[in-house]
């Protein structure tokens, strides 16, 4: 059975001094039972958190590593240095796509680099807006998923058995509009489809598929309401403790229906 994950990106949010007493009031806040609960500091912060949430079960993640094992890349933080740090790290964010041109090859060869270091990747993807209202949201998913995962497999060491994919639609992220939930679901299986094609349907079946845009304790019902959706990535709301108690306690409910 697949876990419930809910994650907080804090993006570039928080000082050294305020992440470790908030992340300590979320940890609080979401303190239920049966789900996996991750914060996404950044890089700065990392150490505060997880002083903050030592004990809680509250997992700490990176936003970002680079592709490189290490060298001459001034500013950048390698997968090596997260080592011992955290257990989670997303990759191929929609913003970093936007910003830094990352490409779905980049993307492959920062999960190669993770797994190199035990850090478990959770491997963002989505459309943009003239895509969805193109039609052609699934297939440019769809794409984005098999390149990046093609470049794992050219690694050849296989798929790593604690992917987790977040679907983000770019046009709900920080926007305050959200996908159906059925649309979110029919993603998700398109998601696990192309993994199938890639690694077999046993292996397709157990990667967890996250929603993340825009989901508030008001929204995230109707994803986790989907078979097919294990959780949420969550940027806004995950800065906020009431928020994300919202969001955990129905992500437990969630994960109580499904071991029944
Ligand atoms: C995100 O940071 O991945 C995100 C989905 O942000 P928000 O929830 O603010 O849309």
């Amino acid at each position: 059975m697949r876990p419930v994950i809910i994650c907080a990106n804090w993006k570039m949010n928080t000082t050294p001094a305020d992440a470790g007493p908030l992340a300590a009031d979320i940890a609080r806040a979401t303190d239920v039972a049966g789900i996996t609960r991750i914060i996404c500091p950044p890089f700065t912060n990392i150490s505060a958190v997880s002083e903050a949430v030592a004990g809680t079960g509250v997992l700490v993640g990176a936003q970002n590593v680079h592709a490189e094992a290490k060298g001459a890349y001034t500013g950048e933080i390698s997968a090596d240095m997260l080592k011992g740090l955290v257990s989670w790290c997303i990759i191929g964010h929609s913003e970093r796509r936007r910003d830094q041109f990352e490409s779905d090859e980049l993307v492959g060869r920062k999960v190669v680099r993770l797994v190199e270091a035990g850090i478990s990747p959770m491997m963002c993807c989505g459309e943009q807006l003239e895509e969805r209202e193109a039609g052609t949201a699934v297939a440019t998913v769809q794409a984005q998923v098999k390149a990046s995962l093609e470049t794992v497999l050219a690694a050849g060491k296989g798929l790593p058995e604690d992917l987790v994919i977040a679907y983000e639609p770019v046009w709900a992220i920080g926007t305050g509009k959200t996908a159906t939930g059925a649309d979110a679901a029919e993603m998700a299986e398109a998601i696990r489809a192309t993994i199938a094609e890639l690694a077999g349907a046993e292996y397709a079946a157990s990667v967890p598929v996250l929603y993340g845009g825009s989901v508030t304790a008001d929204s995230f019902g109707e994803f986790i309401d989907e078979p097919s959706i294990d959780g949420a990535l969550i940027g806004g709301a995950g800065l906020k403790p009431d928020q994300m108690a919202g969001i955990a306690a129905t992500a437990a409910e969630a994960a109580a229906a499904r071991a029944r």
